[in-house]
């Protein structure tokens, strides 16, 4: 679908757009602003959301994107999200002043800064307990004017993530003309139900969340990062609290949520694979939804739930291939229904792998050269989500 954009390129330069696809959109904007092929760049909103492939699908006609180097953008970022924390932690913690102060000796690197900002960001601020809009309107600066309080946008905020994935899944499943009745269509309705019955997962960024098990934040709002997606915990010091500033929720949205069994790699194919094949009416709904949708807490674990998301720190999120699967047991409700061949017990070999699946796209700039990951079962196309 081809889409106008009204585009601010490096210096303040404002143009239109026109674009089908992403790759089409980058192509163009390089072109029109001038900026060489090897040169990395960002596509932001004007609260500096980072715009990937997957959201760039979901913009509507008119949206105001900017376009940054991506050198230029980082320093930028981060000079000034310091700028206004440093002020407010300086003189009120001793300890951190000491910290900052090491952290600055040492020659400047992106790195650190991002961990300066985290320990801040975890310390008591003063604006992190003011819940209104009346009491932080610096906070909702550049907002929807419908919310009133942090938690209504930290809400909105994970809720948009959650349709995100659907949107994807959709897209994905109903792509070519299919009758009402057809399993992809009933398995989206599937999605939609349970996630209106979840609320779309609103509480998990919701710090007034009466239940812990229900946020993945503590009641000030403070968030750790969860690791990598094949590591137990986060080994670096990745925490933050969105609820504490402006530049706080910004950068959050650069904290991920990282399907541990990939979504557009593994869930998508698989699921696809699954509704249009002869078993396409047992296959295992509930299951497909906790990969797409549910949090990967360790204590939900214990209720046997198959949750899959991790929230993730921009450095703990590994957008190389996962070596994670969609277990094949799990694919169908009925194991020893027959229809489609032998038994799982007779047949040793994973199902998907007699399943066809779409070739890799062909690849945009990035990662032109990627070489196809050994767990080739799971590969689909290039995302770097
Ligand atoms: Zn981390
Ligand atoms: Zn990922």
């Amino acid at each position: 679908m081809t889409r106008h954009f009204v585009v601010i390129g490096p210096a303040q330069r404002k143009c239109g757009v026109v674009a089908a696809n992403y790759r089409e959109f980058l192509k163009k904007c390089r072109k029109k602003f001038n900026l060489k092929k090897h040169e990395a760049i960002i596509v932001t909103l004007d609260d500096r959301t980072e715009v990937d492939k997957e959201y760039f699908r979901v913009l509507v006609n008119g949206t105001e994107l900017f376009i940054s180097k991506a050198k230029d953008f980082e320093t930028v970022d981060y000079i000034h999200q310091l700028a206004s924390f440093l002020h407010a932690c300086l003189d009120r913690q001793p300890q951190l002043h000491n910290k900052v102060m090491s952290y600055l000796q040492e020659p400047v690197s992106s790195k650190h800064a991002a961990t300066l900002l985290e320990v801040i960001a975890k310390n008591t601020y003063d604006s992190i307990a003011q819940t209104s809009k009346d009491n932080d309107p610096e906070w909702f600066k550049g907002l929807d004017t419908r919310f009133k309080t942090k938690e209504a946008v930290m809400r909105n905020s994970a809720e948009t993530r959650m349709r995100s994935y659907l949107q994807h899944t959709e897209g994905e499943l109903l792509a070519k003309n299919l009758p009402p009745d057809s399993p992809q269509k009933n398995a989206i309705l599937f999605f939609k139900e349970k996630l209106h019955k979840s609320k779309y997962n609103a509480s998990y960024f919701d710090r007034s969340a009466v239940l812990e098990t229900e946020r993945l934040c503590d009641s000030q709002g403070t968030f750790e990062c969860e690791g990598p997606y094949n590591q137990p915990k986060c080994p670096g010091i990745h925490y933050i609290n969105p609820y504490a500033s402006r530049e706080a929720r910004i950068v959050f949205s650069t904290w991920n949520f990282d399907h541990v069994i990939e979504k557009s790699r593994s869930i998508i194919p698989e699921l696809k694979a699954a509704l249009s094949g002869q078993r396409a009416s047992s296959v295992n709904l509930p299951y497909f939804y906790d990969l797409l949708f549910l949090h990967k807490n360790p204590s939900r674990a214990a209720l046997k739930t198959n949750g899959n998301l991790k929230l993730v720190h921009i450095a703990c999120h590994v957008k190389k291939p996962h070596e994670c699967k969609c277990k094949s047991e799990k694919i169908f409700l009925d194991q020893h229904n027959e229809k489609d061949g032998p038994s799982p017990q007779q047949d040793t070999k994973p199902k998907q792998q007699r399943v066809k699946r779409p070739q890799p796209n062909s690849c945009t700039s990035q990662e032109g050269s990627k070489k196809l990951h050994r767990s080739i079962d799971c590969w689909v196309q290039n995302d770097y989500r």
